[in-house]
């Protein structure tokens, strides 16, 4: 994940409350950790946890919120899990001549669209307002092109 700067920056599990809330409320108690059946939730810096996204996608089951003891979580009802967005960088391989639809077709909500170019490329679109952060794009993509920027 990239931050405005350009720099590496943490994906904290949906619904965490805003950073220097979470990492002051967070005991760093793992529970979300070990609460999460799709094992993208890690053991970040300062014991904190955060998502890796090469792991897998975020399914929403709401797991890590439900077994959080310590408040660090907003109600998840009425709250965007993530703030975050996706983008697609040029490493795709659709810029090098190659045919791959690998991410539009991991995307559940729809949000990734290819339209067709006459005599030409027809590269991956992300309709960043559909999209809801899962991840589920980025794992399977093979030229590692998908990143999550933070807001
Ligand atoms: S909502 Fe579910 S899948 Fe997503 S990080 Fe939390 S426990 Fe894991
Ligand atoms: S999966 Fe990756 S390489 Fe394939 S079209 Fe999507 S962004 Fe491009
Ligand atoms: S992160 Fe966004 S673009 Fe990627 S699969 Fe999930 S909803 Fe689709």
């Amino acid at each position: 994940m990239l931050g405005r700067a350009g720099k590496p920056s943490t994906i904290r599990p949906p619904w965490a409350k805003e950073e220097s809330q979470f990492v002051e409320l967070c005991s760093r108690c793992d529970k979300c950790i070990e609460a999460c059946e799709e094992r993208i939730l890690v053991r970040a810096d300062g014991g904190f946890p955060a998502i890796d996204f090469s792991q897998g996608e975020c399914t929403f089951c709401e797991k890590c919120v439900e077994v959080c003891p310590d408040g660090a979580f907003v109600a998840v009802k009425g709250s965007a899990p993530f703030s975050h967005k996706i983008k697609i960088e040029s490493d795709c391989i659709v810029f090098k001549g190659v045919v791959c639809m690998v991410c539009r077709d991991q995307c559940e909500p729809r949000a990734i669209s290819f339209t067709p170019v006459v005599g030409g490329l027809s590269p991956p679109i992300l309709e960043s307002d559909s999209c809801n952060g899962c991840g589920a794009c980025i794992a399977p993509c093979p030229a590692k092109a998908i990143k999550v920027i933070s807001d």
